[in-house]
């Protein structure tokens, strides 16, 4: 029996048609979302001049970006039309899949907008806490580091989620971002 064939059967009838990625291909997707939590805490370094607590600021917003990976695939994941395929472009569905079993696919757009304000503030705060600390005393390293941490948040985040994954998802009509993205662009 082909387990791994068996494996993506599992719960997703859509998986034959879509687009699969490579271990690699995962990699290369995570890693705007890896950097935005690295630069993250090097705003939070650089703002506390690399005081204690920087770093242990640092720390709790690497510790709050790793658990918003999982909470995602905790609560999110299982209802998502690419649970323990390789379709999804960042590998978590697989690991959901070793974390939860699948649920029930029409609930994914009720689960999406309950889950997804929990990781909202990890692309919020550093920029919040950064720009309080520019204000109070002017920073080139630290303003720098904002704009980039911004321009991977708010630009390269969103655009590598919608190249890979959001276009071919047979769930993208119940998809709130999507939703939102066709109403900023008049469709629909
Ligand atoms: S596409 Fe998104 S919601 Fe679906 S399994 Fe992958 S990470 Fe989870």
């Amino acid at each position: 029996m082909d387990t791994k064939a068996s494996e993506n059967d599992q719960g997703n009838e859509y998986s034959a048609a879509l687009r699969e990625y490579s271990h690699a291909q995962e990699l290369v997707n995570n890693l705007p979302y890896g950097l935005m939590i690295l630069l993250g805490a090097a705003i939070f370094v650089v703002g506390l001049a690399s005081s204690v607590w920087g770093w242990i600021a640092a720390s709790v917003y690497v510790m709050y970006g790793v658990g918003g990976t999982l909470w995602i695939m905790v609560f999110v994941c299982p209802y998502c039309a690419y649970w323990n395929t390789r379709s999804c472009p960042c590998g978590y569905g697989r690991v959901s899949a070793r974390l939860r079993d699948k649920q029930a696919s029409d609930r994914f757009k009720e689960k999406f907008k309950r889950h997804i304000p929990v990781i909202v503030p990890l692309w919020l705060i550093p920029v919040l806490a950064g720009f309080a600390v520019v204000v109070r005393g002017f920073s080139w390293p630290l303003l720098v580091l904002i704009v980039v941490f911004a321009l991977d948040a708010f630009v390269l985040v969103p655009v590598f989620s919608r190249k890979h994954g959001c276009v071919s998802c047979p769930q993208r009509d119940s998809c709130p971002w999507m939703s939102q993205k066709r109403n900023e662009h008049g469709e629909g």
